[in-house]
């Protein structure tokens, strides 16, 4: 494994980057960094490189027996839920600026774990720290309500929040060190205690921010960190019986199979799912902004993102003109090494999901539709893809209807005025995460939003991130709403009080 990271690819890795990749990882289990109860391990790949760089346990289910047995303690007996929310709050943001103070490392890690292109890296870092911070600043405003009952008599009645006790979390590999802040921020911020379950391909900054977890002083047991297969140790989580609570994000099939893992003890589920969001572009919108938006909807992240706008709608009036925009855009992305400054758009994460991937762009060849963007030769290994835009589809083409996770889009022109219509096309899925409107016309654009069924919807923007909005899938896209204040109901619950007076 060393003598990869010293080859001249990893020359531009910072020193404490490469010691940390090159380390023997181990898990974090009651405050203490331990092997797999098997001894087992499994290979971390570059997929910039097709290669190795690191092995991580194999934690199974004993692992995450220990782990959960380790979060019941802390979260029964510890000090963590019995803290002074205000010093919950300190530590969260101690934590932030550690992040921060650790982002280039941490970024670098993502570059070589997922294949981020560098600067991409660093400004979803900068985000995390945000999403911390405004989590923090919750702890001390979870407050509930007295409440006037009318039973016959004098009464003091109210309600109080608390925290729902022991929580899972099992994270996608496409933004590692975001989705484990998304998961993590608010849990800690009410009090619960932790396992987190980070995605097979993408374990690295999980473990490294276990470690900045520990630097900020957080008790042991509070956060439990177990690397492993979503098969083994990911659904031994979703069925244990002493979890009370499992946030899942990822596909929809496993988040189905997640749903059933819980029934056993029907611990709360929270579920962030695909989605093939369509993104709307009307003939009077600004067309310098809404075309390179439009590219960026689908290519971003090489098309691994929940939201990404993998249906796009113009009118007809602009549709040669925007999707050829967007073609050219695709064409002239840098697709290359995350640690390459010239990157802008990384490969996909695994050799799987290249080849799932290919298969699509082929399938829609096959069924008919017509393929733009260059064709690319790429001197690597890596699990590199080339944008695709497709024209020409049909409604019940494969790739119209099922998710990608590609830089693969489908362009459809569209050509009344129809909002009804129109609304009907975009919620013409099983998804519902989010939509893009691109338009002038405020009106139009706030009657579409209400009409289309998804939990997200920008107008002139694609998908804004920012903490303080909640984010969600109607329909197969999912359970509950992640981020804003609306992320407090999925790790706490109510509980109300009445008080005779009499
Ligand atoms: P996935 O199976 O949904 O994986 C997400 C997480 O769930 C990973 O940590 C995974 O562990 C774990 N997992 C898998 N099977 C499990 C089970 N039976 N019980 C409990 N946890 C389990 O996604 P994937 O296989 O990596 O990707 C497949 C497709 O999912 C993609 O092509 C894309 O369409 C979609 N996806 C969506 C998102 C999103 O943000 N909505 C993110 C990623 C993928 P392992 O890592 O060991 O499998
Ligand atoms: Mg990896």
């Amino acid at each position: 494994m060393s003598t990869v990271l010293s080859s001249s690819r990893y020359a531009s890795l910072g020193a404490s980057s490469a010691r940390f990749i090159g380390s023997a990882h181990r898990m974090l289990i009651d405050g203490r960094w331990v092997e797999a109860h098997s001894g087992k391990t499994f290979d971390v790949f570059d997929p910039g490189t097709g290669q190795v760089v690191a092995r991580v346990p194999e934690g199974g289910a004993e692992d995450i027996g220990l782990a959960v047995r380790a979060a019941r303690r802390a979260f029964e007996t510890g000090p963590w839920p019995r803290m002074k929310p205000a010093e919950r709050t300190r530590l969260l943001m101690k934590l932030a600026d550690l992040i921060e103070a650790h982002g280039d490392e941490l970024a670098e890690i993502e570059a070589v774990d997922n294949g981020k292109p560098l600067a991409v890296a660093r400004r979803g870092i900068a985000g995390t720290a945000e999403m911390v911070r405004y989590m923090a600043g919750w702890a001390t405003k979870l407050n509930g309500e007295t409440v006037d009952v009318s039973v016959p008599g004098e009464w003091h009645a109210y309600t109080s929040r608390e925290a729902v006790g022991v929580v899972g979390q099992i994270i996608p590999w496409n933004f590692p060190l975001s989705m484990a802040i998304w998961k993590l921020a608010p849990a800690l911020t009410v009090g619960c205690t932790v396992v987190l379950k980070p995605a097979e391909q993408t374990p690295l900054n999980a473990l490294r921010l276990g470690h900045i977890i520990e630097e900020a002083g957080f008790p042991p047991g509070v956060v439990n960190i177990v690397t492993g297969f979503g098969a083994t140790a990911g659904a031994a989580l979703a069925a244990h019986e002493d979890v009370d609570k499992i946030a899942f994000t990822g596909s929809t099939a496993t988040g189905k199979r997640i749903v059933e893992a819980s029934l056993g003890n029907l611990k709360k589920v929270s579920l962030e799912l695909g989605g093939k969001s369509p993104v709307f572009v009307f003939p009077d919108a600004d067309l310098e902004r809404a075309t390179p938006a439009a590219a960026n909807a689908i290519f971003f992240n090489a098309g691994q993102v929940c939201s990404a706008g993998s249906r796009l709608y113009v009118h007809r009036k602009v549709f040669d003109r925007v999707v050829e925009g967007v073609i050219g855009h695709g064409d002239q992305l840098a697709v290359g090494h995350g640690l390459d400054p010239a990157s802008q758009i990384g490969p996909l994460i695994s050799r799987q999901q290249q080849e799932r991937v290919e298969r699509y762009v082929a399938l829609g060849e096959e069924e008919g539709a017509r393929r733009f963007g260059a064709p690319r030769v790429f001197d690597s290994d890596g699990y590199f893809v080339a944008p695709s835009v497709f024209v020409d589809t049909a409604p019940d083409m494969a790739i119209r209807r099922e998710e990608i996770f590609g830089p693969v889009v489908c362009a459809m022109p569209f050509d009344d005025d129809d909002l009804e219509g129109i609304a009907a096309e975009a919620n013409r899925t099983e998804f519902g995460l989010f939509a893009g409107i691109w338009t002038r016309n405020l009106s139009l654009a706030h009657k579409l939003a209400r009409r289309i069924k998804a939990g997200s919807v920008s107008v002139n923007a694609h998908m804004v991130n920012e903490p303080a909005l909640p984010f969600g899938g109607y329909k197969q896209s999912g359970w509950g709403r992640e981020r804003g204040r609306e992320v407090l109901d999925l790790y706490t619950s109510v509980k109300s009080v009445a008080v005779s007076l009499d």
